[in-house]
Order: C-alpha cells, then structure tokens, then sequence
C-alpha cells in the first residue's frame, strides 16, 4: 500500500491503478475499527482496487467541537488498510486539502436540516464540501459510506445528484450496514473517549432503539414510543438526548406515524462527554 500525502502524486497513483481495472474510494477520518474496515471489505468486492482517505476534516467540526481531541493513529490505521489490501492511502494534510485562499463552501439544503444538522450548524456544509473535493480528487468509480451516518449518506446523494457527479454517479454511491458491538452499541470513533462505566451504559442507547422499533412495527403510538425511548436512554446513564426521531427513510421527512414506506429511527444522545449517534430502519406496515 502505498500512502501519499500530495496532489500531484495521487492523481499519477490513481491513473496507474484506473489503467487496470475500477477504483473505489471509502473515505474516512481515521481512528480505524472494524465498522471502517466492512467498507473496505465491501469495496472490495465491488471494485478492482480500493483507496482509501483519512482526513480529519476541519470544517466539519464547530466552535467548541472535539476537533482537536479527535483520536489520530496513522500507523496503525496503515497497517489496518494493508492488511485489508488497499492500493493507495490518501492522507492530506490540512495545507493539501485546503491551499490558501480556499473560499468554496457546498451546502445541501433540505436533508441536511434538523438531526444532526440543528446541533451542529455548519458540520454538513463542511462534509458535503470535502467529500465533494474527495471524488474529485479520486473519481472513482463507486464510493462507500457508512448506514451509521444516515443522514451524512443523504447529503452525499443529495449534493452528487444535484451536482450531476459522474465520478462516482449518485447511483454508484453505496451504503454500508453498520456494524456493532456484541451488545449491540455501534461502533464509531468516538466510542474511545467512554470511560469503561459510560462504556456499559451506552448499551442503553441501542437497547431502546431497538424497543422503539419494535413497539412501532407492532401499531404502537410513535410520539410516544419515542417519549419511551428517550426515557430509557436517560435512565440509562446519559444526560440529554439530542434527538429521537422517526423520519422517511430516503427525503427524511419527519413522520408522526408509519406508513408504507421504509422508515428510520434517528437518534442521538449524550453521556458523559461524548455524543452517540445511531440509527434503525424501520419497515413500512405490511
Ligand atoms: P468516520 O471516520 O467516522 O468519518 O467514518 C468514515 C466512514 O465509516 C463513514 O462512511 C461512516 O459512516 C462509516 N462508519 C463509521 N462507523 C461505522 C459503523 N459502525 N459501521 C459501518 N460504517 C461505519
């Protein structure tokens, strides 16, 4: 694997590897577990060579965010991507991704309101722009995302579609199940700065997806199956829930009852200092 850190070098890596066979690009911001790792597995099945990014990106952090807390390990994030067989990590650094003078801002309206997008003005302006830079930079021929960021991955479809990407098409754009713990909690990042106390609570957040889900499907109210979850969650050991919410699957409209369309529960709740993102598909009713 090879691990360049310069433009220029990129562009001749990934033409090398174009001329024999199709590109996948999975773009992460490192601090690698194996939720990053079943993007890569799927990558490669669907794609002759796979190239990888790690960038943590500045513009998608707020004022007072944990952006310089954000876990880095490099070395071992490259001998993780090795092993799995990427062809090239790509790991600017901030100078690389943003030169002086940097003055573009993509920002998806819509998709990226209300979730995670009312905590955290700003943070999808700044995931659509460096994604937008990240396909043009690789133009690959598929790209994958992670289900966990369910509304990141509607942004992304969102902006390439509205931007007629070809590289890769909307179409090529492929979500990824998210991949849990044994008790059930997602894995994410973030998960490192749980003391081990907060780590067995956290398990609270899943369990009451899961029974919100579960009570739904079965006609229950879902104002109030929501209210049940958000007690639970509280119960369980963390101190506010951002949101709880039952949303269209695909134009993430808000609803107040299932229909016959896919569903998604979206939830996200803090304990201790870190906040927990997750979320649940919901099936429609028969
Ligand atoms: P991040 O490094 O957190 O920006 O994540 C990079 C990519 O990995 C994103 O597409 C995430 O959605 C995806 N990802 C993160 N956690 C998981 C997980 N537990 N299962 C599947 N994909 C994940």
């Amino acid at each position: 694997m090879q691990t360049i850190n310069r433009l220029e070098m990129l562009r001749a890596g990934v033409s090398a590897l174009k001329a024999k066979g199709s590109v996948a690009l999975v773009p992460t911001m490192g601090a690698l577990h194996s939720g990053h790792l079943a993007l890569v597995r799927e990558a490669k099945l669907r794609a002759d060579h796979v190239i990888a990014s790690i960038f943590v990106n500045p513009r998608q952090f707020g004022v007072g965010e944990d952006l310089d807390a954000y876990p880095r390990q490099l070395a071992q994030d490259q001998a993780l991507l090795a092993q799995e067989g990427v062809a090239i990590l790509w790991a600017p650094d901030v100078a690389a991704m943003y030169p002086e003078g940097f003055a573009t801002n993509i920002s998806v309206s819509g998709v990226s309101e209300g979730l995670c997008g009312a905590a955290r003005p700003g943070h999808f302006d700044g995931v659509a722009t460096v994604v937008c830079k990240l396909f043009n930079q690789v133009q690959p021929d598929i790209a994958l995302f992670g289900e966990k960021d369910w509304q990141q991955l509607a942004v992304i479809r969102r902006m390439a579609r509205d931007l007629d990407l070809t590289r890769p098409h909307v179409g090529a754009i492929i979500g990824v199940p998210t991949v849990r713990e044994a008790d059930g909690l997602a894995l994410s990042s973030r998960n490192a700065y749980l003391s081990p106390e907060e780590r067995q609570q956290a398990v609270a957040l899943p369990r009451a997806m899961q029974a919100a889900v579960a009570a739904i499907r079965d006609g229950a109210d879902v104002a109030a199956s929501l209210a049940a979850l958000r007690e639970a969650v509280i119960e369980g050991g963390f101190s506010s829930v951002d949101y709880a919410e039952l949303r269209d699957a695909d134009s993430l409209t808000l609803l107040d009852s299932l229909g016959n369309r896919p569903a998604r529960l979206l939830v996200a709740a803090r304990i201790g200092k870190t906040r927990l993102i997750d979320n649940l598909p919901v099936l429609p009713l028969g």
